[in-house]
């Protein structure tokens, strides 16, 4: 057996005014060939999953492409057809093929076109035809669409968040198309999206309401006719008309039971939907509490500038209110400010020095802080994933410098990347058990690494484009009536 398989992943803020474009995939990843199978072996993703799946059945994989960015604003239309055109090529010139395996995000939004995924898989089915059996595994972020589910014979999105399953996924969705190439199951689907954008920060699959809804789809996988469920939160800060829940069932030549679990899935969503509004700490009281607390460290979570969730990464507000009490034993992970990094590496080791720091991207992540303090570390920025998310892949932040402002010591990387990992705050000498504060640039990823090591955690409600409080965006596309933007 011979499957295609590639990778074209973007989580597609449209409320950033960061474009992606070719420099932002080349610092995450923008790699052609056969090179994609060295790198992605054995790591904890989508990739390294379909690898593994694939060896253990035998089947031969025809690599393309692996194109990902950190989350921004949209991709840009050079970029997103270049790789289209790319991977378009690669498939015409594969050879006989019994199957396709796409790792796909579910929330790119190209320059001009609202669902990058959606006419992707149009692409792909005009080379291919409509009878290939193709998968696709796409982010629980998803914003999943008509065209997608069109497009796909099977979807297998991530049933966690954080992001921990993602080489399952990939496994199974390799498995699944084997089942289907042999003849195995038949797969029919159904759709459903209720009316319904939840925020980022009640999204998280270890409590709540995505918890009891995982749950019930678990106990309706069970039922030996159905294929897979994925029940997808979306991302709520791609202003699309598709944006939001969705709930994709795939039974094996059953549509009367795809559908009426569909609408059970759609239903408890829907009653569940007051339980995903969100609220936070604002930033004064989160940094008075965690004064406050005896134990350390304590977590401040800086939810609304996460990288991962296309924030600018340069958010101000909880590092000004730290300088401004005096805080010790304080570490901000990780500042995206290229500028102050290099000047950092240009200053030395041991050197003070002066500078603004932050908030340079826009006005929406407060504004740059003047920061004096002492060169701690510089380094070039790269290290290994050792967290459940990623583990094993090679993380590449740039020049990265450790200002540290009387012991506010601030991160300051020049990729932009969520900080979900502890490694990222370890691999330049800060031992994060040691600090009384971190505040960690993530929504609900940094979760699943430092929920184990955190003395509390607390939410913060800070500026920025990841914020959970969706009164702070002006929506334009999404469908309405759409709750909590409507009360419904
Ligand atoms: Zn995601």
């Amino acid at each position: 057996m011979r499957f295609f398989i590639a990778m074209f992943s973007h989580e597609t803020n449209t409320f950033s005014t960061i474009p992606t474009d070719r420099r932002q995939f080349e610092a995450r990843d923008l790699r052609y060939g056969g090179e994609l199978l060295e790198v992605y072996r054995g790591t904890g993703t989508c990739l390294g999953g379909m690898i593994d799946a694939a060896g253990a059945r035998g089947v031969t994989l025809v690599p393309s492409l692996a194109a990902a960015a950190s989350p921004a604003g949209r991709v840009t239309k050079d970029l997103y057809e270049e790789v289209k055109a790319r991977l378009v090529a690669d498939l015409r010139g594969a050879g006989p093929l019994d199957g396709v395996l796409l790792d796909l995000h579910g929330a790119m939004v190209p320059e001009g076109l609202e669902d990058g995924e959606g006419d992707l898989l149009r692409a792909v089915r005009s080379v291919v035809g409509d009878a290939l059996p193709l998968a696709v595994t796409l982010d629980f972020h998803a914003n999943l669409t008509a065209d997608i589910v069109r497009g796909a014979t099977l979807v297998h999105g991530y049933k966690t968040y954080p992001h921990v399953d993602m080489a399952e996924r990939g496994r199974e969705a390799t498995e699944r198309v084997v089942d289907v190439v042999v003849g195995r199951i038949r797969p029919v689907t159904a759709f459903r999206q209720p009316p319904l954008l939840p925020p980022l920060g009640n999204q998280g699959t270890a409590r709540g309401p995505m918890r009891r809804l995982g749950d019930m789809a678990a106990e309706m996988e069970r039922a030996p006719r159905v294929v897979s469920i994925s029940i997808f939160a979306g991302f709520p800060l791609a202003d699309i008309h598709d944006a939001g829940l969705s709930v994709y069932v795939c039974t094996d030549g059953d549509p009367g039971l795809a559908e009426r679990l569909a609408d059970q899935l759609a239903s408890a969503a829907w009653a569940a939907r007051r339980e995903f509004v969100h609220t936070a700490l604002p930033v004064p009281d989160a940094v008075r509490q965690a004064l406050e607390i005896d134990g350390r460290p304590v977590v401040l979570a800086d939810m609304a500038d996460n990288t991962g969730g296309g924030a600018a990464g340069d958010g101000t507000e909880l590092l000004r209110e730290l300088l401004r009490v005096g805080a010790r034993a304080a570490t901000v992970a990780c500042l995206w400010d290229p500028e102050a990094a290099r000047a950092c590496c240009r200053a030395g080791v041991g050197a003070t020095v002066t500078l603004p720091v932050g908030g340079k991207v826009d006005d929406r992540h407060g504004a740059p802080v003047e920061v004096t303090g002492r060169v701690r570390t510089l380094s070039d920025g790269r290290f290994v994933h050792k967290g459940p998310m990623f583990r094993g892949l090679e993380g590449r932040l740039g020049p990265t410098a450790v200002l540290d402002a009387s012991d506010v010591k601030i991160i300051l990387i020049s990729n932009r990347w969520q900080t979900l990992d502890p490694e990222m705050i370890r691999f330049v000498g800060i031992d994060p058990l040691a600090e009384k504060i971190l505040v960690v640039k993530s929504t609900i990823h940094y979760r699943a690494a430092f929920e184990p090591l955190a003395h509390t955690i607390l939410e913060v409600d800070a500026a920025g484009l990841s914020s959970s409080n969706l009164g702070r965006f002006t929506f334009k596309n999404v469908r309405r009536p759409i709750f909590p933007l409507d009360d419904l």
